[in-house]
Order: C-alpha cells, then sequence, then structure tokens
C-alpha cells in the first residue's frame, strides 16, 4: 500500500455500491484520476463533503492494486455556492466536461486545470457574464490545445488587408473562402486571448451585440478542433 496525496477538484461524483462514491478528480500532479470514496453516503460520514462536485482541495489517498482510495481531505476553495444557481451550475458543468476532455489519465496539464479553477471562481462572483466567461473559456482552452486561430492574415492566402469572415474550418479569417462575418470586436478578442497570459484573457470584454456571435463561434471553434461536442449548454434552454 501506498500513501499519496492529489490536489485538484471533484469534476465527476457518482454513486457505488451501497454506500461509496467513485470521484473523477482533476488534479495538478496526475491529470484525471478515478478515486474511490468508501462510506461517505452514510449518514454523519466524516468525509461526505470532499466527495461532492466541485469539491476543490487536498485529497489524500492509499493506493491499492492500482487503486485508489480517499483517507481524507481538506479543502483549499470554496465553490459549493455554485450548486445553488441553476445556469451557474449549468455553465460550470460545461467548463469541468471542457476540462475533462482536455486533461488525461497520468498527463497532468497545470495551466488547463489553472483555467478551470480561475473560470469557476469567476462563476461565484455576483453579475458575471455567463456567455462572455464561456467565450473566454472556450478559446483559451482551443489556444491551450495548439488550435490559436490566425488572426492576422487570410489563413488561405495572406492577404491581410480585406479578411474579415472567420472560417472555422479553415481556423482563422479569411478573404477568398466564406465565412462568419466578424466585427473588429471579436478579432481583437479572438487575437488577444491567443497571446495574452490567463488574467488579462479574463479581464476581456466586448460591447454586447457582439457577444452573441462570439459565443456562437467560440464554441464551434472548440468543438471542431477537438472534434467533439460540448451540448451540457443547450440543457439551459428547456426550463
Ligand atoms: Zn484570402
Amino acid at each position: 500500500m501506498k500513501y499519496k496525496k492529489l490536489t485538484g477538484i471533484v469534476v465527476r461524483s457518482i454513486d457505488y455500491l451501497e454506500s461509496d462514491k467513485l470521484l473523477t478528480i482533476l488534479s495538478f500532479e496526475q491529470g484525471a484520476v478515478t478515486i474511490k470514496a468508501k462510506s461517505v453516503r452514510k449518514k454523519g460520514a466524516k468525509l461526505a463533503y470532499c466527495a461532492q462536485q466541485f469539491f476543490c482541495g487536498d485529497f489524500e489517498c492509499i493506493e491499492s492494486h492500482g487503486k485508489l482510495i480517499m483517507t481524507g481531505g481538506s479543502r483549499v476553495y470554496d465553490y459549493s455556492d455554485i450548486a445553488n444557481d441553476l445556469d451557474k451550475y449549468y455553465y460550470a458543468c460545461h467548463f469541468t466536461d471542457i476540462a475533462l476532455a482536455s486533461i488525461m489519465e497520468e498527463h497532468p496539464d497545470v495551466e488547463m486545470l489553472r483555467l478551470l479553477l480561475n473560470a469557476l471562481y469567476l462563476l461565484t462572483k455576483d453579475g458575471v457574464n455567463l456567455e462572455l466567461l464561456a467565450s473566454i473559456y472556450e478559446m483559451r482552452t482551443a489556444v491551450l490545445a495548439g488550435f490559436a486561430p490566425v488572426m492576422d492574415e487570410c489563413v488561405l492566402c495572406g492577404s491581410s488587408d480585406k479578411a474579415m469572415l472567420f472560417s472555422i474550418e479553415h481556423g482563422g479569417i479569411v478573404c477568398c473562402a466564406g465565412g462568419i462575418a466578424v466585427d473588429r470586436h471579436i478579432t481583437r478578442f479572438f487575437k488577444t486571448l491567443s497571446e495574452c497570459d490567463m488574467k488579462e484573457g479574463f479581464s476581456l470584454q466586448v460591447p454586447k451585440e457582439s457577444l452573441k456571435a462570439l459565443h456562437l463561434i467560440s464554441l464551434e471553434y472548440l468543438e471542431t478542433a477537438m472534434d467533439r461536442k460540448f451540448s451540457t449548454l443547450d440543457s439551459i434552454n428547456i426550463f
């Protein structure tokens, strides 16, 4: 048996057997890991709070036959408020879905995990613009994954004068192919997010009228880059 301490966040927590939970944790040390939390669904269980979705902190574990079992935990940051607001909850699930698709087992990705934790932190704040935060998070994820869009010149012919359409297919602005019309705010937003540090990225703003187009493009761009759909936010429209 080996002792292990991991720092990270619970992104999935599912009931297992009679009173256990299986936790998917994104950790700084090991990337995505599964940890068994024994008896945490029993009344008065001491470690129940560490087994909740979005619990962020240190996890003490023992490793036995290649499986991790939680023996202790302590909170580093409290994101539990997110679950009190349904829209924020769906955005948090959207963010963690994207992080889960980006961070693999045994492949820690410190930058991506920091991006997730910062986005969740901003979600807990009053008056946060959810669509803007999502666009920042989605585009920045694409950049971290190596898919920064080409924004200085036409991706296809290199002309820098008239390229004002954004092509998701070609990964940047174009003049000689079809694309989505983007204004200078969106162009600047994508360009800055590809080059700036994370703090500056999270403080980016666009005018209200550019926001809808921005969010449509950033989500589809990320989905195309990662070759998968992220449909959690579709659920919001049901209510
Ligand atoms: Zn061109």
